[in-house]
């Protein structure tokens, strides 16, 4: 649908507060809000409460709150980090929409790795360069953008229904996500989920997201030895831990480094599904080194979206400086699986755990911990609300969206799901493919967030036309 006469003065409000939006994402990025364990809370909560006075300035809703959910651990109880909920009332027959996004950041990582300072906004050309400047801080701030230009645009025209969900742990593994949706859950109630945490195909062409991978993490610990000997009076005959885990790690891949672990599942891409990129753009995106060559079979939609991965995240053994000649008794690694389409976490982590036990080498005892599972999902994209989505981003980018998978997991969309079965979900965002989420010299492009801003605020002035 073009876009008509009546939505320019939304187009105008997007264009006029857009400077307002970067300078209220600066200030975001500006605070350290991470929610690993072992960090302080007090960022957490001045960033919750610099999201809510954002939207309470919308003027926008009926409520704006930050809560915490309570949820059940091994030893009992504990409160989550704290999010920010907010609802305007549709009118009469019109539907609500749910807008998702996150405040909270993944550690910076080595200060040196960084060309600018992660928490220090810094503008290099287009690009606004700090920790979650992208992920996901970009994302709270187009939700805000777009209510506010709406408002400002239709006033009490916006007839849309509009519930906020800003979490504030999902880097954390959404640890009261969950109980939170339970307890906030005729808050939250929608007919639509807009999810802004996900990528687009390039800076100037749009994505919806229509397939997730899942994922099993866990600590593999391998031993042999009860305590360590010395190499020259048993090597060659004592077995020590790190030829057992190299051993054990080697048999997770086949020679062209394809997963080959039985009963891990390839999905069959559905039908309309998207190319995926070009070997020579997963070379470029990924900054494969000169004379490196790819992995695995397939198209690289087939090795990246419909297919599962394996990958070492960490080895614990002895450092280079404190190598002594010396048998090592055992090892820690922490691997990550991500889990095709159509495939449960639980029955990925279970084909892992059997195939782990019977390639053991020499007998190795084996322990598996920390083990954490995550479902994959398909997106519908029949629905209505997929359409006008659809519609929006055309309008918004003044491009065409391609439905995209990615390899990354959400593990909360199939929570969402589960809590809201009868709501449209829509995976949106807000990265590029130089994001760098999660990595050092992460960065939003300024382009990029103006025409998700204005993508979204089509939307809200569409629904609020619709009958719900
Ligand atoms: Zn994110």
């Amino acid at each position: 649908m073009p876009v008509e006469p009546a939505e320019q003065p939304v187009l105008d409000a997007v264009a006029a507060g857009f400077p307002a939006a970067v300078g209220v994402l600066g200030r975001l990025v500006r605070i350290p809000s991470v929610a690993f364990p072992g960090f302080p809370d007090e960022p957490l909560t001045s960033s919750a409460d610099a999201v809510a006075q954002l939207l309470q300035d919308t003027g926008a809703f009926d409520l704006v709150d930050v809560r915490r959910a309570e949820y059940a651990t091994e030893g009992g109880t504990a409160l989550g980090s704290p999010a920010i909920v907010a609802r305007r009332s549709a009118a009469p027959g019109r539907p609500t929409v749910l807008l998702y996004a996150h405040h909270d950041v993944q550690p910076a990582g080595r200060p040196e790795l960084w060309d600018t300072p992660p928490f220090e906004p810094t503008l290099v050309g287009e690009r606004l360069h700090g920790r979650g400047a992208s992920d996901d801080k970009a994302g709270v701030v187009t939700h805000v953008a777009a209510v506010t230009a709406a408002f400002e645009a239709l006033g009490d025209a916006l007839e849309v229904g509009i519930a906020i969900f800003v979490e504030g742990e999902e880097e954390a593994g959404s640890r009261s996500f969950d109980a939170f949706l339970a307890a906030n859950h005729d808050l939250l109630d929608a007919d639509v989920i807009v999810v802004a945490d996900s990528d687009n195909v390039s800076t100037t062409v749009p994505a919806l997201t229509s397939s997730l991978r899942g994922n099993v993490t866990a600590v593999l610990e391998i031993a042999t030895l009860d305590h360590a000997s010395h190499s020259g009076m048993f090597g060659g005959a004592a077995p020590d831990a790190v030829l057992a885990a190299v051993r054990l790690l080697d048999s997770l891949w086949d020679a062209d480094g394809a997963v080959a672990v039985a009963g891990l599942t390839t999905a069959r891409p559905p039908a309309g599904s998207p190319a995926g990129p070009s070997i020579a753009q997963l070379v470029a995106d990924a900054a494969l080194l000169p004379g490196v060559r790819p992995i695995g079979r397939g198209t690289i939609a087939d090795r990246l979206w419909y297919g599962p991965s394996i990958t070492v995240t960490g080895i614990d053994v002895t450092d280079v400086l404190n190598a002594s000649n010396t048998l090592l008794p055992s090892v820690r690694v922490r691997i990550s699986c991500r889990v095709a389409p159509g495939q449960g976490a639980e029955e990925a982590f279970a084909a892992l755990e059997r195939h782990l036990r019977e390639h053991l080498p020499f007998g190795a005892h084996l322990g598996i911990t920390d083990v954490d599972l995550g479902d994959p999902f398909l997106v519908d994209q029949s629905g209505w609300a997929a359409a006008a989505a659809r519609a929006a981003l055309a309008d918004g980018w003044g491009a065409e969206p391609e439905l995209t998978g990615i390899g990354g997991s959400i593990p909360f969309i199939s929570t969402l799901t589960e809590r809201f079965p009868a709501a449209e979900i829509l995976i949106t965002g807000v990265e590029d493919p130089d994001t760098r989420a999660h990595s050092p010299n992460e960065s939003q492009d300024l382009g990029v967030l103006r025409k998700a801003i204005t993508a979204e605020a089509l939307l809200l002035a569409r629904l609020s036309r619709r009958a719900g």
